[in-house]
């Protein structure tokens, strides 16, 4: 999706991979074995500085979260939130939603959920830009953005635009 937006692309596999980005995306998967990876590759401490721009999916979701429900697995904590696992439920492991995502134009997006989790509680510097069933799944905090859903599973391209324009580019910090 960056790519096609133009931007300059790697994957982040060591903490050296780090060096010069202007941001970086965490997938979706499996947030306690993503976040033990984080930890043991060294790559969890320099995103907890706050200074790159992140955005996360699902699993990436998660670890951004300060809480997450029930659990005390590895994380960044760079968001002021709670999130719940798996949140919706049996019933809707696997669904697709359309998605009025605020300061995103040209209409809803279509959300892809995954046994996705959603955002039970925002501190007061979280930005709710997006909800399914009165739930939280999309928000962002100055420089982290944050969706439940996978908008790379679908054609558009419009959330990864928003973080590359209003989030990374917007990011004061870049030198
Ligand atoms: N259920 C996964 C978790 O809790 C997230 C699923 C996903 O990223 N699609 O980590």
């Amino acid at each position: 999706m960056l790519k096609a937006l133009g931007a300059d692309v790697r994957y982040v596999k060591r903490r050296d991979d780090l060096e010069d980005l202007d941001g970086i995306v965490l997938p979706g998967g499996e947030s306690t074995t993503i976040g033990m990876l984080l930890e043991e590759y060294e790559i969890a401490p320099v995103l907890r500085k706050g200074d790159l721009p992140i955005y996360g999916t699902c699993a990436g979701m998660i670890l951004m979260a300060d809480e997450i429900e029930g659990s005390d697995q590895p994380r960044l904590g760079v968001m002021r939130m709670a999130v719940r696992r798996n949140a919706f439920g049996r019933q809707r492991e696997s669904f697709e939603e359309a998605i009025d995502a605020a300061g995103v134009e040209g209409g809803p997006l279509r959300g892809v959920f995954i046994r996705a989790p959603f955002v039970t509680e925002v501190g007061p510097d979280v930005e709710v830009l997006g909800h399914v069933d009165g739930k939280i799944v999309l928000c962002r905090q100055g420089r982290f953005l944050a969706s439940s859903f996978h908008p790379e599973l679908t054609d558009d391209r419009r959330l990864h635009q928003y973080f590359l324009e209003k989030v990374v580019s917007g990011a004061p910090h870049l030198a």
